[in-house]
């Protein structure tokens, strides 16, 4: 067994973290889920520091016309507000120029009070040059060259700045998606130091994979990130480019991240069951786990169904495993805490749009990155169907959110069709869309609708994260089965399902599925027998916000991963996170 120092440290490397709703450094579920992971640390005083990059004109702030056009500003914050200035610099090097990198720091507290820094990296300073300063503006902006830098700032610069912190041999890596997958190169080169590059030995690629865990988000060949081999020879270099090579970080004439990070880790897992499987189809070459995500339970449940909990099972703060003893609740209760939700998320629709929606009817709600492949369309493939359904068996209201990237075009033109059938449908189906779906409007929106709507196209959902937020307040999701819903369904039980288990698409059964059990089954329960839609509420709380969220996931990252050889040889403050 190997030993683990008490100043190992976990090295969380992230593009985009989630801190808080003041600090709009992330574009959805991958931020959202890095932020979840650090808390959840946090909470469980697992030693571990984070680094992403300060994205200082954040992700972009949206604005819907009566159309559905949607146009972007930048987002205006002040770093200075919310983070600590750190005195320490580093420099990457981009087509042989020297780029100085400095960081701002952000502290997540723990409920015990265990502290996880996190560094938001920095190329705004003077001796830059001004194209390098504007490095760390934007989040997934500009074009490949722009995106090769900025990975080359968080992976090698990131890595570069932790040691010059003082993280040195002792930690081990995790790279949160392949975007930070250049941090290897820094761990090999300093693997190298005084040997030229063609002396590098088996052992130091061992060295270096020993110390590194990849977890990888994208179900498909084309969303994983690669840049023209080209193009990375100008910014790094012959010898770098060699380098890659002999790390098999180049894959069909392409500098390939996913490539170089399965290579050079010695974990690897997808984010749920069926990712994992998936993962494994495309790589069959590499052992691929899965450890399926989860969400922090106190941010993510809304302050009634929190209340309700410290009420009836006051452990779920400090063990969410005691959310499972939701079954213990009385059904009235946890009707009212839903009202409650729900009466709070109206009222902020009304702030934000001035359209007042009534709590008395079915609200379904669908927010998440507006791109093509979520489909947010679907229940409008037929609206006479919609309508008549509406009619006769009881009204329907859906609530949407979500930002197109801004060079989305098919996300964009999903928002345009949104409101094109507001315009359609009448009274019996009022849509309203909330523009900046932001982590404070989907803190309420998963807590006050009645059921929580997903349908992406098989099988690009990796795994979905807003069902799970609507599990812990309640809601019940009617979802594809992909991604976490394959694990997380119980036909009637925790929500229902849209189509059928196989691993493909079927667009147009997904549609009709919809419609049927919309009109057969879920409307008829909401409407005709409240208790037994109450009870589905709270089977979702007790069977998914029990395990469906951070606190189980980051254990499993310490068992699988981070530490696989076991508690005993850890230091204190590992070992009470494997309690
Ligand atoms: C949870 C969350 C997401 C991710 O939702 P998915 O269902 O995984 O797509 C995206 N954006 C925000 C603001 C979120 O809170």
């Amino acid at each position: 067994m190997t030993h683990v120092p008490t100043r190992t440290s976990v090295a969380y490397f992230s593009m985009e973290i989630c801190l808080e709703q003041a600090i709009p450094t992330y574009s959805g579920g991958l931020g959202v889920l890095a932020g979840d992971t650090l808390r959840s640390a946090a909470d469980l005083a697992v030693p571990v520091v984070a680094v992403t990059l300060l994205h200082r004109k954040g992700y972009f702030e949206q604005h819907l016309d009566a159309s559905g056009q949607q146009t972007e500003t930048p987002v205006h914050w002040k770093p200075e507000e919310v983070l600590e200035r750190v005195d320490a610099w580093t420099t990457v090097t981009l087509e042989e120029r020297e780029v100085r990198v400095t960081a701002w720091k952000y502290v997540v507290k723990g409920v015990r009070g265990h502290e996880v820094p996190v560094y938001l990296l920095d190329t705004n300073v003077p001796e830059n040059s001004e194209w390098d300063r504007t490095l760390t503006d934007t989040l997934y902006g500009g074009d490949d060259h722009y995106r090769l830098c900025q990975e080359i700032v968080l992976g090698m610069g990131g890595a570069a700045l932790l040691q010059e912190i003082g993280y040195q041999n002792g930690t081990i890596y995790h790279l949160n998606e392949g975007h930070s997958a250049l941090l290897t190169l820094q761990l090999l080169e300093k693997q190298l130091i005084g040997r030229p590059a063609f002396e590098l030995e088996d052992a130091d690629f061992e060295a270096v994979r020993s110390r590194c865990v990849f977890t990888t988000h994208t179900p498909v060949p084309a969303g994983h990130d690669k840049f023209p081999l080209e193009m990375v020879r100008k910014v790094l270099g012959d010898t770098r480019v060699s380098l890659l090579e002999s790390s098999g970080g180049i894959h069909e004439g392409m500098l390939n991240m996913t490539h170089l990070a399965l290579h050079l880790t010695r974990f690897v897992n997808g984010v749920a069951m069926r990712h994992g499987e998936v993962s494994r189809g495309m790589f069959p070459e590499y052992p691929i786990d899965s450890i399926t995500n989860g969400v922090h339970a106190t941010t993510w449940t809304g302050p009634a169904f929190a209340a309700l909990f410290d009420r009836r099972i006051p452990e779920w703060r400090h063990d969410n495993l005691y959310l499972r003893y939701a079954v213990s609740i009385p059904l009235q209760e946890i009707r009212e805490a839903h009202a409650a939700s729900k009466a709070a998320l109206l009222e902020e629709i009304e702030r934000r749009t001035g359209e007042r929606l009534d709590p008395g009817v079915m609200t379904i709600g669908f927010a998440r990155r507006a791109t093509p492949y979520k489909r947010a369309d679907l229940i409008f493939s037929d609206l006479d169907r919609l309508t008549a359904i509406a009619r006769s068996v009881g009204k329907i209201q859906i609530v949407f959110g979500g930002k197109a990237h801004p060079h989305d075009g098919g996300g964009k033109e999903l928002i345009r069709r949104i409101f094109a059938a507001r315009e359609k449908l009448g009274d019996l189906v009022k849509i309203v869309y909330v523009e900046n779906y932001e982590m404070a409007l989907a803190y309420k929106m998963v807590a006050g609708v009645d059921l929580w709507l997903n349908n992406p196209m098989k099988p690009l959902e990796a795994s979905g994260t807003s069902g799970m937020k609507a599990a812990m307040n309640g809601v019940p999701s009617f979802s594809v089965l992909d991604g976490w819903w394959v694990e997380g369904h119980v036909e009637g039980v925790t929500g229902w399902s849209i189509g059928g288990p196989e691993l493909e698409a079927d667009p147009t059964r997904d549609a009709v599925d919809l419609y049927i059990k919309l009109e057969r089954v879920i409307l008829p329960l909401f409407y005709g027998l409240p208790f037994a839609y109450a009870e589905v509420m709270r089977s979702a709380i007790a069977l998914n916000g029990s395990f469906f969220n951070t606190q189980r996931m980051v254990g499993q990252y310490v068992h699988n991963a981070y530490f696989p050889n076991g508690a005993s040889n850890a230091s204190p403050a590992e070992a009470i996170a494997l309690i």
